[in-house]
């Protein structure tokens, strides 16, 4: 516990990034409804929700959800194709900024990241002051708004971001990191999904707190490993660092078929033309990547991600390929038809685009 002891963490999280960005862009849009997607088609599109704004949320629509169910939920918002180079950009700028603010930078997503200010933040009166200080930045630079969660640990400052969105502000004294999180529920702790919130549920878990009381032998009975993360995260006793790392932290392209697919001739015929796309990326950012990942959604719309590492990195097109189709196989022999198939790499590292790649190809 001494570690923790004057450790400053934020987790900053943008306000509906997308949305806000799109808003942003075209002031006309502010106060409606808005939902970032893929091909709603009146209501026929076959694609999910990528972002809404909180006026769209009202309504029921979030992430993730296919984007014919949210205009039935909500017909009247004003439906927008997702921009993604235009989101990039602004991250990128907000990254830098944010970075600037931190002794040591993590970012977790392209609105998300986590800064260590231990150091920097003696120059201000207090974590709060900082805090206000970046939110006040972002929003005169960018004019956006974010969340910031202050803790002594990264997974407490992380579920503080999320209390008071949007535009919030919670800073957990480092005192009372347990009292913080005694009440809220189990599923506010990262990875806590619908399933792991039903097994702790059987257990008799609904909150932190009750999570925090468990005997660790009884946890990790039941979860392995997880089971002590749980436990260390609950009793507030999680140290992680926070980790300097490179921007981007994988590459990856899915496709949504027009219809679903029962042949996997399709199938393989977009598998290829995917890891051409993300090869081509790879290469053209000069990196090497461990670890390949496929990503499989069926015509119900269960969905598998699926990924196999190396030990030695690579930017081989024959690795990146045989690694996707032997995920993908897996799956094969299923009689539902497809909707999705994603590529990905991650586990990156710079070569330097000076470097001759064929030195790396092995
Ligand atoms: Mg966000």
């Amino acid at each position: 516990l001494k570690s923790l002891m004057g450790r400053v963490i934020f987790h900053v999280d943008m306000d509906s990034f997308f949305a806000s960005v799109e808003k942003r862009k075209n002031p006309a849009l502010e106060g409606l409804p808005v939902i970032i997607g893929a091909d709603p088609k009146g209501g026929k599109g076959r694609g999910v929700v990528s972002t809404c704004s909180y006026e769209a949320r009202k309504f029921g629509v979030h992430s993730a959800q296919p984007i014919s169910k949210a205009y039935k939920l909500c017909p009247h918002a004003v439906f927008l194709p997702v921009n993604m180079e235009l989101y990039q950009k602004v991250s990128e700028r907000v990254m830098a900024l944010l970075r600037s603010f931190s002794d040591r930078f993590e970012q977790v997503s392209i609105d998300e990241a986590f800064l260590d200010v231990s150091e920097k933040v003696k120059q201000y009166t207090s974590p709060q002051q900082l805090a206000e200080r970046i939110k006040d930045e972002i929003r005169r630079k960018e004019g956006l708004s974010c969340s910031i969660g202050v803790a002594p640990n990264k997974s407490a400052a992380k579920i503080a971001s999320s209390l008071r969105k949007p535009d919030g502000l919670t800073v957990v004294n480092p005192e009372k990191v347990k009292e913080f999180l005694n009440p809220l529920p189990a599923s506010k702790i990262s990875g806590v999904g619908r399933k792991m919130q039903e097994r702790l549920a059987s257990l008799g878990i609904k909150t932190i707190g009750q999570l925090a009381r468990q005997p660790l032998d009884k946890l990790t009975e039941h979860f392995g490993r997880w089971g002590l993360r749980l436990w260390e995260v609950a009793n507030g006793l999680e140290e992680d660092e926070v980790e300097d790392s490179y921007p981007i932290k994988s590459l990856g392209t899915e496709h949504t078929f027009e219809e679903d697919v029962g042949d996997w001739a399709v199938v393989e015929d977009c598998l290829n033309s995917l890891v051409e796309k993300v090869h081509r990326r790879v290469l053209e950012e000069g990196f090497l990547f461990r670890t390949v990942g496929v990503k499989i959604r069926f015509e119900d719309f269960e969905t598998f991600t699926r990924s196999k590492s190396r030990q030695i990195p690579t930017n081989q097109k024959e690795v990146l390929h045989e690694y996707a189709e032997l995920l993908l196989k897996e799956f094969k022999d299923d009689s539902r038809k497809l909707r999705l198939i994603g590529v990905k790499v991650s586990n990156l590292q710079k070569v330097g685009k000076t470097r001759n790649l064929l030195e790396w190809s092995r």
